[in-house]
């Protein structure tokens, strides 16, 4: 069987200060006074970060890594204009974890694929609704579900991938739940700060800045081989990044359905021998890591290829009875790999000969 991938509806669920609204969850007197979990403050001597501010005690200028004693300091400043005395709460992590498995037990039933990101954040692979305005509805669903049962709030990004769904979550927090359908995606990214992007960091966003380079829209105009030239082979993941493009899949290591690898050649290239030589150092990788976790097999065998225009194709093939993680398992990913690849190189997948960018090989249904 053979397939040209649907559109993916990807899902990026973000509880809202999570430690400190389980805390105000546990006390309700907490509600409706500013909120600080972290390190002990000590009167402003402690030292160690701030873990969670709630909303309230962010309008004083408090977040997460911000020095407690900055923190106890802006808290005394505000308490100094009429405000109520900021409350600091050491993190409670058995607690946090107990809230955050009964939250992930709610979250995974509402998807085709789950993946739990950290304690407080999930992906979820929607992509069976085929509609956006299901995956919306869907999600609605989710969180009067999370609010009911256990009095919480959380933030949806819904997207065509989780790099977009990622930032999307976070752009109308707290209790928000954002839409970005493909088309809208490349405006979505195009005004917003350098820093949204997953990997930029403070480092790099200040070497950015000083090249002039403020929004993800000027990021945008640089060439590829500049951003390889100052950031090496990330360069090129950050050249797809600014433009919206994210493969990666929603997957947990304990339930995981695929395992794959993919390569973006330093130059775009037609060069079949090139190609097929990449693709058999993949499937050594694939079936080193498949016998590494113990997989016995696998079912269906999936080439991606991305052209220079980014166009991104995939073709599969199931075989029958799977791959055996045996001694010819390598030979036999290697075949099938070839076999999806070679009608790219002729006018079957390729009609206008164009190059390469990108390549993928994946094992897909494992047992
Ligand atoms: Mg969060």
């Amino acid at each position: 069987m053979e397939y040209l991938q649907l559109m993916r509806i990807i899902v990026h669920v973000d509880m809202d200060a999570f430690y400190a609204a389980v805390e105000e969850r546990l006390n309700p007197a907490l509600r409706d006074l500013p909120v600080v979990v972290g390190a002990d403050p000590k009167e402003g001597k402690g030292r160690g970060v701030v873990t969670t501010a709630n909303y309230r005690a962010r309008k004083f200028g408090i977040r997460s890594a911000l020095p407690i004693s900055r923190a106890w300091r802006f808290a005394e400043t505000a308490r100094g204009r009429g405000e109520p005395a900021t409350v600091f709460i050491q993190p409670n992590m058995p607690l946090y974890r107990e809230v955050s498995g009964r939250i992930m037990q709610i979250v995974q039933r509402y998807a085709d694929a789950f993946e739990e990101a950290s304690i407080d954040e999930a992906y979820l692979d929607v992509s069976s609704l085929e509609h956006f305005a299901a995956a919306r509805q869907r999600m609605m669903r989710l969180k009067g579900e999370i609010c009911d049962l256990e009095g919480l709030g959380c933030s949806v990004g819904i997207a065509p991938n989780k790099l977009i769904a990622k930032i999307a979550s976070d752009r109308q927090k707290p209790d928000g739940l954002t839409v970005i359908e493909p088309e809208q995606v490349a405006d979505f990214l195009s005004p917003l700060p350098l820093r949204v992007i997953p990997g930029i960091g403070p480092k790099s966003e200040h070497f950015l800045h000083e090249r002039n380079l403020r929004t993800v829209e000027d990021l945008r105009q640089v060439p590829e081989s500049a951003l390889v030239e100052w950031f090496g082979k990330w360069g090129n993941r950050l050249f797809e990044k600014v433009r919206g493009i994210d493969d990666s899949e929603v997957s947990n290591e304990w339930t995981r359905k695929s395992l794959g690898e993919q390569e973006t050649f330093a130059e775009d290239t037609g060069n079949q021998a090139l190609v097929t030589e990449r693709l058999d150092r993949m499937a050594e990788r694939i079936i080193a890591k498949l016998k590494a976790k113990e997989f016995k097999g696998f079912r269906t065998v999936t080439v991606t290829v991305r052209f220079s225009d980014f166009q991104t194709t995939n073709r599969s093939r199931s075989l029958k009875d799977g791959i055996r993680i045996d001694d010819d398992a390598l030979r036999r990913l290697q075949e099938a790999a070839l076999s999806l690849i070679l009608p790219f190189f002729d006018a079957r997948e390729n009609p206008r000969a164009k190059a390469f960018r990108l390549i993928g090989l994946r094992a897909e249904k494992l047992f």
